[in-house]
């Protein structure tokens, strides 16, 4: 296994639309144990392969809390089926907009789809951290941000500060 680099505001492949993936097979399989590495690092607790670099569509997550065994999920071509009714706040971050946080409100219980690690088609019903974490994951491969549920004043203050802080990194 072999950690990845994790993109950050304001790479542009962030706010690209990711490919369903066509095939499940080695590579793919590695690249989604290379990614479960690189959360797991980060330490975080859900990531997209455009997050990585790799604008396809396939995450990882584990919401098991810290003294639970681990529970590595793989999801492929991932969708949401069904949201329920009621909603949940939660504060949210995400590892390619490192120190910033934004409470959303999002469907508590969901129904998702997608394949698993063999290409086999798995439902997965979810609720609480799971939920939240799933559709943060899936507006990524649709180039969707955390920021994008802020005002837009808040939002361009956020995206100013990274554009300054990738700018000053940048060799002269
Ligand atoms: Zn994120």
């Amino acid at each position: 296994m072999a950690k990845l680099d994790i993109i950050t505001l304001p790479d542009p492949l962030l706010r690209t639309t990711s490919a369903p993936v066509e095939r499940v097979d080695e590579a793919l399989r590695k690249l989604a144990e290379d990614m479960l590495e690189t959360m797991y690092a980060a330490p975080g607790v859900v990531l997209a392969a455009v997050q990585v670099g790799v604008p396809r569509q396939l995450i990882v997550l584990d919401t098991a809390k810290d003294d639970d065994p681990p529970r590595p999920l793989v999801m492929i071509n991932p969708e949401i089926k069904q949201f329920g009714e009621e909603l949940r706040l939660y504060e949210e971050g995400c590892l390619s907009i490192p120190e910033v946080r934004v409470e959303i409100e999002r469907p508590a219980e969901i129904v998702g789809g997608s394949l698993d690690r063999d290409g086999k088609p798995q439902e997965l019903k979810a609720e609480g951290l799971l939920a939240t974490a799933i559709q943060h994951e899936v507006d990524h491969l649709h180039g969707k941000l955390i920021i994008d549920f802020l005002s837009r004043l808040k939002r361009d203050i956020v995206v100013r500060r990274f554009k300054k802080a990738a700018k000053g990194e940048a060799p002269a």
